[in-house]
């Protein structure tokens, strides 16, 4: 098989979601920009937890197929990746996931990007919502595209969320923070609600790591 080394990358972040319940049944997907310039993603209708190398295909960033095995072809929402890659030539790895806390907020139509820890501040400062769009139409990755080179992660509405970053592991660790974000925010609003970073605090953070 090509590209031996970054189908297992595949793998393992899928085998991830998987187990950390990030996703569930076949719901999700996975990319990489290889060298090449094709994308490597994964494929339609199966669970992330259990894929194996041959079964991930590989397309172009026009969308056209140049490897698949038989009945696993992309996943209709690779037009979602492909977009980020278009339009962010820094973008190596994208991962779309329905985290249970994530979606409830998208769902509600939501954020949750308040700053209250120091590290979501400096790596995740900025989680916007995309609007609602129909599963598999172009109006998917046409409500991502306000969003793509000005952030690493958004919700989407009544769906789930995205997340992109220079690397596939970069765009894991930020699907993971985003949920983690989420659940945080759900605890301390059961515990009589969220309590801000203050502007100075904030202002520190942004001289010292420079966000
Ligand atoms: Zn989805």
């Amino acid at each position: 098989m090509d590209f031996p080394k970054e189908r297992q990358a595949i793998i393992e972040v899928g085998q991830r979601l998987y187990d950390r319940g990030l996703v569930v049944a076949n719901d999700g997907n996975v990319s990489m920009r290889l060298p090449d310039g094709s994308i490597l993603c994964t494929p339609t209708g199966v669970s992330k937890g259990g894929m194996t190398p041959e079964m991930l295909p590989r397309v172009s960033l026009d969308g056209t197929v140049l490897y698949a095995m038989e009945g696993k072809g992309p996943s209709s929402e690779i037009k979602m990746h492909l977009r980020v890659y278009e339009r962010d030539q820094s973008a190596n790895g994208v991962v779309h996931a329905h985290p249970p806390y994530a979606t409830a907020f998208a769902i509600r139509g939501e954020t949750f990007d308040a700053p209250m820890m120091p590290e979501t501040v400096v790596a995740l400062p900025s989680i916007p919502l995309a609007g609602y769009a129909t599963p598999s139409t172009h109006e998917v990755p046409d409500s991502i595209e306000p969003f793509v080179g000005t952030t690493s992660a958004c919700l989407l509405e009544h769906h789930g969320a995205l997340t992109w970053g220079p690397s596939l592991e970069q765009a894991m660790l930020s699907m993971e923070r985003l949920e983690y974000m989420a659940t945080v925010t759900a605890i301390t609003r059961q515990l009589g609600g969220e309590r801000r970073l203050s502007d100075e605090r904030i202002m520190r953070l942004k001289e010292i790591f420079g966000t």
